[in-house]
C-alpha cells in the first residue's frame, strides 16, 4: 500500500494505463486530512483510505473510488464528542477534453458522472470536491438526540432535569392553583 502526501495530487497518466487498468489502495495520514478539511472543529485521528480502480475503453476511463474513514467531532446539539463515518463510493467516466476547452478541467463538469482529462486524470482534484461535499453541515449524535436544556446546561440524552418539571404548563397551572388556596 502507497502512501499518499496529499490526496490533490493524485493524477493518473492515460498513456500508461493498459487494457487490464489499473488499481490501486492508498492510505493517507490523519495530518493530511486535517489540513485538507481546515476546519478546527473536525478531528481526523486515524489514516484514510483510498481504493481505486481505473478502466480503458479506447480513449474513455472509467474510474471507481472508494474512501474509508473517520472524522471526530461534537455534536451540535448535546455537545458529546461524536465520530462520523465516512464511506464513499465515487464513479466517474473521463472523456478527452475537446479543444476548445481551456482552464481548469475539473471546473468544467457538467456532473460527476463525467469529467475531463488532457495529459492527466486529475483524480485527486474529484475525490477532494467530493469528499468535503459528501460531509454534513451539522452533525448530530442520532436523529432522537435531545440535546441540552437551554436553562441549566443538562445534557437530556441522560435523563431529565429540574426545569423540565417546572416548565411543564400543567405544573404551572397547579402552581397558580395553590397560590389560590
Ligand atoms: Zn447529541
Ligand atoms: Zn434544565
Amino acid at each position: 500500500m502507497d502512501k499518499a502526501k496529499s490526496i490533490e495530487e493524485i493524477r493518473l497518466i492515460p498513456d500508461i494505463i493498459g487494457e487490464a487498468g489499473i488499481e490501486k489502495d492508498l492510505r493517507v495520514n490523519p495530518e493530511v486530512l486535517s489540513d485538507l478539511l481546515g476546519d478546527k472543529d473536525l478531528r481526523v485521528e486515524e489514516p484514510f483510505f483510498i481504493h481505486y480502480e481505473v478502466n480503458r475503453r479506447q480513449d474513455a476511463f472509467h474510474a471507481r473510488i472508494n474512501i474509508k474513514g473517520k472524522v471526530h467531532t461534537n455534536c451540535s446539539r448535546c455537545l458529546s464528542p461524536m465520530g462520523y463515518p465516512v464511506d464513499l463510493f465515487l464513479q466517474s467516466d473521463y472523456v478527452p477534453a475537446p479543444p476548445e476547452m481551456v482552464g481548469e478541467l475539473e471546473a468544467q463538469r457538467q456532473s460527476a458522472d463525467t469529467g475531463y482529462y488532457r495529459r492527466e486524470i486529475l483524480l485527486g482534484q474529484f475525490i477532494v470536491s467530493e469528499l468535503v461535499l459528501s460531509l454534513p453541515i451539522i452533525y448530530v449524535c442520532s436523529d432522537g438526540c435531545k440535546g441540552l436544556c437551554p436553562q441549566c446546561g443538562t445534557n437530556l440524552n441522560e435523563g431529565p432535569c429540574a426545569c423540565t418539571r417546572s416548565a411543564d404548563p400543567r405544573m404551572q397551572v397547579l402552581a397558580q392553583f395553590k397560590n389560590k388556596l
